[in-house]
């Protein structure tokens, strides 16, 4: 019977933490009919990567280890991907939304000739097929999407599905493969860089994001008053293009349609005007909380909280409140 395979993207050495979520996905969508979750993996010195999976809830693990695959590599990735879906026939693939998850499903989806779902935030395995949703219109808009031709590449947006919560000795079989090449080698990785907010966070995975935009007028800020507002909740500071653009910050830190989608449970976004190029990548965001000096900014639409007002008046007196609050905390506890 065609299982769901789920990919599990490598990162250092380390499994990238979407994995989990992408298998809540697959659970569900296996449940329907009955169906095997199977992983596939494929990189470099995998050993604490094939420990973290064996306590995935999935029957078959499938691994190709390859010096080749030591940096993101898109080409042998669908290479490895490929030769596994004409071995195992899933009826579903499933592949996080991170730079080489994206251009890895594409390429599937192109070599085996099947529909491909991005950016998804929901989805049902009925007999019609696969239907999703997934927002367009930079969130304005939930567009549900119904690919009835099988089988579906799926990439889901992050923290769009909850994790699903690792199991004692979960894996029975892992299957050790060589990677082979349809053809020559065409593509290389060339340098990497890492790049973080100043608390060291990753934009995509911080619980909380005070983002700023043009409206803050200038460097400092991002790493003074937002990066200890940050800081105080636990999160990280993300900005708008027009601040990258400027080179206010780096240019990992930008949300959007051409920078990162986010999914925090609070976005903090000040001094930014709600353009739906921005909106396209914080739309997901659990709640929204806006400030602006114009009360006309489009922002306010999609906010849950507003207010009215210049930063430079708003933002001390929720550093305050925040400190006294956290030290309220420590002192009872
Ligand atoms: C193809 C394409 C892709 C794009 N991709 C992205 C993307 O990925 N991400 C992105 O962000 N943009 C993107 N853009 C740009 C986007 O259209 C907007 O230009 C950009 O988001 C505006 O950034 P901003 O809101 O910071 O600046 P502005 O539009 O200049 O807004 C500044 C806001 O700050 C407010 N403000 C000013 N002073 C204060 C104060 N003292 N206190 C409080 N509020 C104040 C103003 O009222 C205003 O609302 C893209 C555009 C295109 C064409």
């Amino acid at each position: 019977m065609p299982g769901i395979l789920v990919f599990a993207e490598p990162d250092n050495g380390e499994l990238r933490p979407e994995f989990w979520e992408l298998m809540t996905v697959a659970t569900k969508l296996a449940a329907t009919d009955g169906e095997a979750v199977h992983v596939a993996l494929a990189g470099w010195q995998l050993d604490s990567v094939l420990e973290a999976l064996s306590h995935a809830e999935a029957a078959e693990v499938h691994v190709f280890e390859d010096e080749r695959l030591a940096d993101p590599w898109p080409e042998g990735n669908s290479a490895a991907l490929a030769a596994l879906c004409g071995a195992i026939k899933p009826k579903v693939v499933l592949l996080p939304r991170t730079p080489l998850g994206v251009e890895t499903a594409a390429r599937l989806a192109i070599q085996m000739g099947w529909s491909l779902l991005q950016d998804v935030t929901q989805v049902e395995n009925g007999p019609q097929g696969i239907t999703a949703v997934r927002p367009v219109f930079g969130g304005a808009v939930a567009a549900t999407v119904k690919a009835r031709q099988g089988p579906w590449v799926i990439v889901p947006r992050p923290r769009a599905f909850e994790a699903a919560q690792p199991q004692q000795a979960a894996v029975s079989l892992m299957h050790h493969y060589e990677l082979v090449l349809p053809g020559p080698r065409q593509t290389h990785c060339g340098a990497r860089t890492r790049h973080e907010s100043g608390t060291g966070k990753n934009i995509e995975r911080a619980p909380v994001l005070v983002s700023g935009g043009a409206g803050i007028g200038g460097p400092e800020p991002f790493t003074g008053l937002l990066e200890e507002i940050a800081g105080l909740m636990g999160g990280a500071v993300s900005a708008s293009r027009v601040v990258c653009d400027s080179g206010w910050v780096p240019t990992a830190l930008q949300v959007g349609l051409t920078g990162k989608t986010v999914a925090p449970d609070l976005y903090l976004a000040v001094g930014i005007s709600g353009a739906s190029q921005h909106l396209a990548g914080c739309s997901s965001a659990q709640a929204i909380a806006v400030v602006n000096i114009d009360k006309t900014a489009p922002f306010f639409h999609l906010a849950n909280y507003g207010v009215v007002g210049d930063w430079k008046e708003v933002l001390p007196g929720l550093y305050d409140a925040l400190k006294e609050k956290l030290q309220a905390g420590k002192s009872s506890a």
